[in-house]
């Protein structure tokens, strides 16, 4: 009883000191023994749920940003500040996603706390927006080829931040943390590098699912709420379309509306994928309007309390999303 109280008091007076910014953070652990575990927080959950595969048990993995909440507007408060300064590491997507990252950047030192960009080695795609560069016409293959490569000319904003949701980017992001923790500490880096590889394994299995599902699909276009899929689209030579673009609260304008009324009847498109956790009004609508059925495709920016008690993970999630996306890509 009496460790339990005293245990509490020291995370009670760390936070205290990380929240007023003042002296060094102390650890949780004791120094002494040689083994102290390393504090990690990840920014939003496949962050989270790749670190913690890598870390194992050489540390404690914690959210930044609370289950349930969309990633794309999130801000850190000042407490999140805090908690990022008295961590160890912190793992995060890419500048091109988590953008307030520059500004914690340049407020933390540097010393105390490894910065990993997990997709840093990520080549990254140019953001399919409201979907138009994929307007198919007959002759649509150049078409997109050339409106493609017109977006990575021009807009250096302009990049698709999603790549978790691509099992093969998944790989890279796994492997890059590994490495980057590796060098942090070297004493550990056959332990990530294990669990990394045990992790990869499962990765490798679940790409090649989704290979085999697609190879011989006819219909290879899917219709979603928000544009987190395009990695994945690209992976296996599918066509993703969207309602919003790449946010998901991205409105869109009445004429987009009728433009993807016409593209659900000129495609056959059978299913309009939503998202459980985002507004899927329009969804709602566009499917009352068509008559299509709706189905739930999950970009993993956030998974819910229930669904994490409930043991869901990145892989879990994943192979439902493979079953979903098989109800209209065959
Ligand atoms: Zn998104």
């Amino acid at each position: 009883m009496k460790k339990v109280l005293l245990g509490a008091g020291i995370v009670f007076s760390s936070l205290l000191l990380a929240a007023c910014g003042g002296g060094k953070t102390t650890s949780s652990s004791n120094p002494a023994t040689g083994d102290e575990k390393i504090k990690v927080v990840a920014t939003f959950y496949p962050m989270y749920d790749f670190a913690k595969e890598v870390v194992g048990d050489e540390g404690e993995v914690s959210l930044l940003i609370p289950a349930g909440t969309e990633p794309h507007d999130y801000e850190p408060s000042a407490k999140d500040m805090a908690a990022i300064s008295d961590a160890d590491v912190l793992v995060y997507n890419l500048d091109e996603f988590e953008t307030w990252m520059d500004n914690v950047k340049d407020n933390l030192n540097k010393d105390k706390t490894l910065v990993i960009e997990a997709g840093d080695e990520i080549d990254l795609l140019a953001a399919s927006g409201d979907g138009h560069d994929h307007e198919e016409e007959e002759d649509h293959d150049h078409e997109a080829e050339e409106s493609h490569d017109h977006e990575d000319e021009h807009d250096h904003d302009g990049k698709d931040p999603h790549v978790w949701t691509d099992p093969v980017m998944a790989i890279k992001e796994v492997q890059e943390i590994a490495k980057e923790l590796g060098e942090k500490y070297p004493e550990k880096k056959a332990t990530f590098d294990q669990n990394a590889a045990a992790y990869v394994a499962k990765l490798e299995k679940l790409d090649a699912d989704y290979q085999a599902a697609f190879k011989d699909a006819k219909n290879k276009t899917f219709l979603v709420q928000h544009a987190a899929f395009g990695y994945l689209a690209h992976q296996y030579g599918l066509t993703q379309e969207s309602i919003a673009g790449i946010s998901p609260d991205q409105e869109p304008t009445p004429a987009r509306l009728a433009e993807l009324k016409h593209f659900v009847e000129d495609h056959g498109v059978s299913v309009i994928y939503f998202e459980e956790n985002a507004n899927s009004k329009v969804a709602e609508t566009l499917s009352n309007e068509t008559g299509v059925k709706l189905s739930v495709l999950n970009p993993l920016e956030s998974l819910t309390n229930e669904q994490m008690k409930a043991g869901e993970n990145y892989l879990s999630v994943m192979e439902d999303n493979l079953k979903a996306l098989k109800e209209s890509i065959k």
